[in-house]
């Protein structure tokens, strides 16, 4: 009888204290702490490929340390290190229909120090005509990795220069891609033979995991991106520093607080990972390595974490989910934090295409449950890729019920009790 008394106390002091102990372990000033270091000046912006982006990387598995995740990047750090390579054209001669093309109106993207194609080859040749919608034609060719030209009528010069001035470094692979701009728009005869200089970037993503018991091999994962903007064009102010303390590192911040929720949490069933993905501003990288690294079939859901320093458009305590519609990961959520406080809603903004727009769409187009959660007020958020993103800015205590929110959603997930249903890839774009 005692002993049952005992339980029975037991397990009524165990309800209060979870939620106590969430409030413990998430709250306003450690998600101060970490905010404010990834947002600050010494981290400059951490643009990819700089100095200031590594510092943030240390601090990230420094911080992952202390949780006592298991490292889940390369040689047993934290850190997910990789290669990216971009080329510039040393010299060569382009020729389409007997007329030379300069320098200027060429794009080549490889990892070769040689690119040869002729017409009759065995490249795909690809046109985007002067009245062919560019950004549609080009985001279909993008997802392309197999040895091909491009041309691309000179009525899309603006595009193409913005393609140009992006530099697009690739993976290591064996393939090239050439871009001709030309007034020809299907030529009859082309000839490509060029030299290039390649520049090999090192980056790395950030990684932890807790190891789940009975559903080990099954993972749930949490990620954000840490990379920013760096500095770029001053605001009018003369501030030249985007720090980037919305974008992302608010949703760094919340992937390393619900690590250490979950770790102080105990095993889950679920494997749990927790990545901070870098190059997201320049092309989605991070992510696009990262998903390479695990089987689909394996991920279960993940919840990716993009800007939730600000207020949503409905208030505090609520925050929306990208592609709401396509699984339904989002219902198990909101069934979840049934009785709190808080909201989630579908992602208001559809026309702006959120869904492809950040680091779940490389799992999200293989048929992972992958959303993005977010609180940006996507049509009227006057700090957006601005100098003034900064830490003033946010609402720290606001953040965290929305990474308590996360926290919470997720529970029937991790402990393995729902598994949402995945994306169907017949209907992506
Ligand atoms: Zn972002």
């Amino acid at each position: 009888m005692k002993n049952i008394l005992l339980c029975l106390s037991l397990f009524l002091l165990h309800a209060p204290s979870f939620s106590q102990r969430i409030d413990e372990l998430i709250n306003a000033a450690e998600v101060t702490r970490i905010e404010s270091t990834l947002s600050s000046d010494a981290m400059e912006g951490r643009r990819t490929f700089t100095k200031g982006i590594d510092k943030a990387a240390s601090f990230l598995a420094e911080e992952f340390s202390k949780i006592g995740l298991q490292p889940g990047g390369s040689n047993n750090s934290y850190l997910q290190s990789f290669e990216m390579i971009s080329a510039r054209i040393r010299q060569g001669k382009v020729l389409v229909d007997g007329q030379e093309i300069p320098a200027s109106d060429l794009i080549c993207q490889t990892t070769a120090t040689t690119v040869h194609f002729e017409s009759g080859g065995a490249a795909e040749v690809a046109y985007i005509g002067a009245t062919d919608n560019f950004m549609q034609s080009f985001r279909a060719i993008r997802g392309k990795s197999n040895n091909l030209v491009v041309f691309i009528d000179t009525a899309h010069r603006n595009f193409f220069n913005r393609i140009k001035a992006f530099g697009g470094p690739r993976f290591p692979g064996n393939t090239s891609q050439l871009f001709i701009l030309s007034h020809l728009a299907k030529p009859a005869q082309f000839s490509a033979h060029l030299d290039m200089e390649l520049t090999t970037h090192k980056l790395a993503n950030v990684v932890g995991i807790i190891p789940g018991k009975s559903k080990a091999s099954e993972l749930v994962i949490f990620s954000g991106h840490y990379d920013h903007l760096g500095y770029g064009k001053p605001d009018d102010k003369g501030d030249s520093l985007y720090n980037g303390a919305n974008d992302d590192a608010s949703g760094t911040t919340a992937v390393v607080m619900l690590a250490r929720y979950f770790k102080a949490m105990g095993p889950q069933e679920r494997t749990l990972v927790f990545a901070a993905f870098t190059a997201e501003e320049v092309g989605g990288f991070g992510s696009q390595y990262f998903s390479r690294q695990y089987d689909p079939a394996k991920v279960m859901a993940m919840f990716n974490i993009e800007m939730v320093g600000t207020e949503s458009k409905w208030g505090r305590n609520s925050a929306y989910i990208t592609g709401y519609e396509k699984t339904n990961m989002g219902s198990i959520l909101e069934k979840n934090l049934e009785g709190t406080a808080f909201k989630f809603y579908p992602d208001p903004y559809p026309q702006q295409n959120l869904f492809y727009r950040s680091d779940n769409a490389t799992l999200a187009r293989l048929g992972v449950p992958a959303h993005t959660i977010s609180t940006s007020k996507m049509d009227n958020e006057p700090h957006y890729h601005k100098p003034s993103d900064e830490i003033g800015t946010l609402d720290m205590q606001n953040m965290a019920e929305v990474i308590k929110a996360i926290a919470l959603s997720s529970r029937s997930i991790v402990s393995g009790k729902d598994t949402p249903s995945r994306v169907n890839t017949a209907d992506l774009r």
